[in-house]
């Protein structure tokens, strides 16, 4: 059964204590079933749990079957259509389950998060979006094939949406699975993190490893003071150490950001050789303040 079917399912069988709410959610059924604003007490649907509940509630609140007199059925539409029908909370709550019932449908939270009621008019669309504002759901509405959609998006106004109908289980159900779209998320996106991590590591070593090569191999390196020759000598031994690690190799041991400042001295000086200035900068001034 679909997810949206196990919701009506669950909310067929919820039925209010109090009369005021058995009528709310019956004027629902009635007014958000097919073609609804004539006064005809049949329902217009094809979902059995739907009508079932329709007339059991029929039953409850008028103590009446399907065969109604003419007076009966003035007596039903009077009180659906009753100014009292919408003033209480509860009575509102039983209004969205009756309207849910009738034409409404929520996705599988597995796939996607999409809860929605259709309606016949745009009257009617507007009265659920009211009753969902009472309730601070503030859901969105589109036209669609000449129907009024009113529809929410998001996973948390869904929940809320679920809790205000009365869906318990299912909003339990919809929880856990957000819950566990949450983790899977947050674990690939440190799994992403940390591959870019390694990736950033490996990508700057390999850059050192050039540049040092380049300074070695340019006659320039037995001049340079013993603390760049000791790093350079290291990164060339152990290029996939952290900066720490590497710092750590150094005798006597230099933290990471000294072991970052050599390595980019080298770097400069690397630049040099390739005939950046800034480069050849650094290394004329080391030079020049040489003894030697
Ligand atoms: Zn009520």
């Amino acid at each position: 059964m679909s997810f949206s079917g196990k919701v009506k399912e669950e909310l067929a069988v919820v039925i209010s204590h109090s009369r005021h709410c058995q009528i709310a959610e019956l004027a629902a059924l009635r007014f958000y079933s097919g073609e609804a604003d004539d006064r005809e007490l049949a329902l217009q649907t094809e979902n059995e749990t739907v009508r079932r509940k329709y007339f059991t509630l029929l039953k409850k609140t008028f103590n009446i079957d399907n065969a109604l007199s003419d007076g009966e059925k003035e007596q039903v539409f009077a009180a659906l259509l009753g100014p009292s029908l919408l003033q209480k909370s509860c009575c509102k709550r039983a209004y969205l389950r009756g309207a849910f019932l009738a034409a409404g449908s929520v996705s599988d939270p597995e796939k996607s998060y999409h809860l929605e009621i259709v309606c016949q008019t745009e009257k009617r669309a507007d009265e659920i979006r009211e009753l969902l504002r009472s309730f601070e759901i503030e859901a969105k509405q589109v036209v669609r094939k000449n129907h009024y959609v009113v529809y929410l998006k998001e996973g948390s106004q869904i929940v809320d949406t679920l809790n205000v109908i009365g869906a318990h289980l299912a909003l339990m159900d919809f929880e856990n699975s957000r819950i566990l779209k949450d983790m899977r998320n947050s674990v690939n996106r440190r799994v992403n993190c940390e591959t870019a991590n390694i990736g950033k590591t490996v990508t700057a070593s390999v850059k050192q490893t050039e540049d040092i090569e380049l300074v070695m191999k340019s006659g320039i390196y037995k001049e340079l003071p013993e603390t760049l020759r000791s790093i350079a000598d290291a990164r060339l031994k152990h290029p996939n150490v952290s900066l720490k690690e590497l710092g750590e190799l150094l005798d006597p041991p230099v933290g990471k950001s000294g072991v970052n400042h050599r390595l980019r001295k080298l770097s400069e000086i690397a630049e040099g050789i390739r005939g950046n200035r800034t480069g050849g900068a650094y290394y004329d001034e080391e030079r020049s303040g040489d003894p030697a």
